[in-house]
């Protein structure tokens, strides 16, 4: 299945991520949008991660929101701690992913 080389780059940068928590402990909004940005994004640039793209992103940010994490207010220390160098642009990707997959599930 063909993957263009800057999605599968990015894709590779965002599956760098080992879930260690790093960016939430630092956050001073216990936001844990870098990791969950970074778990969303690595997916939905694949072809592999289309069929449940809308779903994944809803799911993962309802979740993260129940669980009481925080907003990012880009204070960028998520990014400064992170030991795979993992980029807040991911986050600016997720909130894309997120307004996407809300207008879908309206049939907007
Ligand atoms: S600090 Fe980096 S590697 Fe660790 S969970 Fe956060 S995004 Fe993933």
């Amino acid at each position: 299945m063909p993957v263009s080389k800057d999605n599968a780059e990015k894709a590779m940068d965002a599956a760098a991520c080992i879930s260690c928590g790093a960016c939430v402990a630092s956050c001073k909004n216990a936001s844990a949008m870098l990791f969950v940005a970074a778990k969303v994004s690595h997916l939905a640039l694949l072809p592999q991660g289309q069929p449940e793209r809308e779903w994944r992103v809803r799911s993962m940010v309802t979740q993260m929101d129940k669980e009481g994490f925080g907003n990012c207010t880009n204070q960028y220390e998520c990014e400064a701690v992170c030991p795979k160098e993992i980029k807040v642009a991911f986050i600016a990707k997720m909130n894309r992913e997120y307004s996407g997959a809300l207008l879908k599930n309206r049939g907007v």
